[in-house]
């Protein structure tokens, strides 16, 4: 009897059937204030802080549309080649969970405020970049549900809980649904081509600045459709995993449901409609609830809101706001930098372009605006697991830490030790420098000091450099670097005390 987690090897799987993908994204906007209420939006506030009538949905209360988010989703919308609906309402979707205190959520249904559109995504393949378009269907509004904490069980989920709370901060905050139309002819390249469609949308999302799009922080969430057909038969059956919370998550969601369909129907067994549940742990899914039965919603429209009619002149204005898109800048940048497609994408990879553009900005040479992203700071994001804006380095500091080594008083490795202590939240670069005592000896009093005593102590490397082996210098070098304890220019010391005895170096 074949299992829910039987598979498929990748290659086998794509050999014999077609992949289609469909994603629908969740982003959470970054208004100040709610969907339909003036309650802040601010994550981490203790629980039911946020709240009022409105997002409880105490009976009477009324709802009013947050214009901001009108706008941020249809700049949105343009920013997608969608068209934007001259007249549309909101819609209720009515059902029963405790996360959603008025029993329905205002969403939008058959009249999304932005549709038909495409975002172009490349993919690396071992024959270089390739382009898909993925086509839009719709981008709609709808607001964000309270946050439920199962307590008592060993997994964390409802099963096996002792009791459950929930937190009502989050219901109503300003909510954007972007789904995709049925994306075909991606192949053995579908869960890349996936993962590229929501790096590329949360990078469109942040040039927009309408969301600073955390996905750890759950602002960006997920759902991965997949259904496998064999060439030329009509599409299969999908299957929905929902919430699939990070960009890595999301292709490896999409490439073990591939694996897994493939052996259903290997098996002559049927892909069943339903959504299923993405774990971190495994990289694989479980089944969650089936969707064999359509769920019935009773969507209608919303009578306590009014039409949103967007004014074509408004529309026309919030396009003019729109900054440059992120494929034509990274175009553009990689043209100016000058630098190969190998150089190119590993600043991409490490989500630091915006930061080296920002540090060039900020004065700094190129070379050295990236060695700093995509090096020592990369590796520090990676060890914490947090991204590399969040870090609490900025491309001043940058700046800074290059005048300071351009001046001599700090070498490579203060300066990583400066970067440390900002990170560490010991200030900034001056602040750090002062309170670690970082600055490079270059005092030459103090280093001749350091040199006389390193060169007293060891007469048999000084025969030596007199003789003729200046490459001896080293080991004098190597101790007066130790008694400075890493804080004194090499360089510098080779010279001073090559001069100290009299060689030409
Ligand atoms: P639902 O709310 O039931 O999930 P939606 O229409 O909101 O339905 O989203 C379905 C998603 O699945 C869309 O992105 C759509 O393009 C995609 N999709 C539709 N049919 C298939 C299929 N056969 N295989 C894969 N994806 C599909
Ligand atoms: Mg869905
Ligand atoms: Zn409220």
């Amino acid at each position: 009897m074949s299992t829910d987690h039987d598979t498929i090897p990748f290659d086998e799987a794509v050999a014999t059937f077609d992949p289609v993908l469909g994603l629908e994204t969740h982003v959470e906007l970054g208004t100040n204030s709610k969907m339909w209420c003036s309650c802040p939006t601010s994550f981490g506030a203790d629980a039911n802080t946020q709240v009022c009538p409105v997002c409880l949905g105490l009976p009477g209360s009324m709802p009013v549309v947050n214009g901001a988010a009108v706008e941020s989703t249809i700049r949105m919308g343009l920013a997608l080649n969608c068209s934007i609906a001259e007249w549309c309402r909101f819609a209720r979707k009515n059902y029963f969970y405790p996360d959603m205190p008025k029993d329905y959520q205002i969403s939008q249904y058959d009249e999304p405020l932005c549709f038909d559109g495409y975002l172009d995504v490349t993919v690396e393949t071992d024959d270089g970049p390739r382009e898909f378009r993925v086509e839009i269907e719709r981008v709609h509004m709808e607001e964000d549900t309270g946050k439920l904490t199962h307590a008592g069980g060993a997994t964390g989920r409802i099963h096996g809980a002792d009791y459950s709370l929930v937190d009502y901060n989050r219901a109503g905050i300003p909510l954007i649904e972007i789904v995709t139309k049925p994306v075909v002819g991606a192949g053995s390249l579908a869960p890349q081509v996936a993962r590229a469609y929501v790096t590329e949308l949360r990078d469109l999302m942040r040039a927009l600045g309408v969301s600073d799009v955390r996905m750890e922080e759950g602002s960006l969430r997920c759902d991965v459709n997949v259904s496998l057909a064999k060439p030329g038969e009509p599409w299969g059956t999908r299957s929905e995993t929902k919430n699939v919370n990070s960009l890595r998550s999301v292709e490896r969601a999409v490439h073990s449901e591939i694996e897994r369909q493939a052996h259903v129907l290997l098996n002559g067994g049927r892909v069943v409609q339903e959504t299923r549940h993405f774990h971190e742990d495994t990289g694989r899914s479980t089944s969650g609830r089936s969707k064999e039965q359509a769920e019935d919603y009773r969507y209608f429209p919303e009578p306590d809101l009014v039409p949103v009619a967007p004014s074509p002149e408004w529309v026309e204005e919030l396009r003019g706001t729109l900054p440059e898109n992120p494929s034509a800048k990274r175009a553009r940048l990689r043209a100016e930098w000058g630098i190969n497609d190998h150089e190119f994408q590993s600043i991409v990879n490490a989500g630091a372009l915006d930061l080296v553009e920002e540090t060039i900005t900020a004065g700094v040479d190129q070379a050295a605006a990236r060695k700093w992203w995509t090096g020592e700071l990369t590796r520090v994001a990676n060890d914490r697991e947090i991204e590399l804006v969040d870090l609490g380095v900025t491309p001043d500091h940058i700046a800074r830490v290059e005048v300071l080594m351009a001046e001599g008083s700090l070498s490579d490795k203060l300066a990583r030790q400066v970067f440390e202590g900002i990170i560490a939240g010991e200030g900034d670069v001056d602040a750090v420098v002062a309170g670690r005592g970082l600055a490079v000896v270059s005092d030459d009093s103090a280093l001749l000091e350091a040199i006389d005593a390193a060169l007293a102590e060891q007469p048999d490397v000084v025969e030596k450099i007199k003789g003729g082996k200046v490459q001896a210098a080293g080991a004098i070098v190597g101790a007066v670097m130790k008694a400075t304890r890493g804080q004194a220019d090499a360089a510098k010391v080779r010279t001073l005390l090559l001069e100290r005895l009299g060689v030409e170096g």
